[in-house]
């Protein structure tokens, strides 16, 4: 993602501030790594989740671990202060689906309990709205699988996206026979 829009997310939502700590997270070391047309829907999680703590009347907690496209859906990954979440998820089904864990901690009271709960909904809701918005433009997309990997695209970036690839095809082909000719003149 553009470094503007991270800057803006990071002004609006003070979880989502970057700081250039070296402590092993990943989203504080590469940031979002998704395109642009997901910024929508991530300032949207980030007020819903912004929401949630002010509704329940708690400070915000929450660490962001990790932001990243996987298999043509956004991942939000993330723990709570003092409460680490190592493993995140097992990515290891190739049609998407896979197990994921959440951050818990049995000394929690009800209340937190049910923020936690909340905040685990809310993100799965938006990693799920992901399959319907284009990563690269925002609009209106749905999971490509004519791609070399799967992403979610608008009709539009597909189509340009198929262009390019169909170019850096043709380019490669170019540059092959420059080389046999190149051979044959020796
Ligand atoms: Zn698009």
């Amino acid at each position: 993602m553009r470094e503007e829009l991270e800057i803006k997310l990071g002004n609006d939502f003070p979880f989502m501030k970057r700081t250039n700590t070296n402590d092993g997270n990943i989203y504080q070391k590469w940031g979002c790594e998704c395109a642009d047309g997901w910024y929508q829907l991530l300032r949207d999680l980030c007020q819903e989740i912004t929401n949630i703590y002010s509704n329940a009347g708690m400070p915000i907690d929450i660490i962001v671990e990790q932001v990243k496209e996987k298999f043509a859906t956004l991942r939000f990954y993330y723990s709570f202060e003092g409460t680490p979440c190592p493993i995140q998820a097992f990515d290891c089904l190739s049609d998407g689906t896979g197990i994921r864990f959440q951050p818990r901690n049995e000394s929690d009271n009800e209340d937190k309990k049910k923020l936690r709960k909340d905040i685990a909904q809310t993100v799965r809701k938006y990693e799920e709205k992901s399959k319907f918005v284009c990563e690269c433009c925002g609009n209106e997309g749905t999971i490509r699988m004519e791609l070399p990997w799967k992403r979610t695209l608008c009709d539009q970036c597909l189509s340009e996206h198929l262009q390019k690839i169909e170019h850096r095809k043709a380019e490669q082909k170019r540059q092959i026979q420059k080389l046999k000719d190149k051979l044959k003149e020796k």
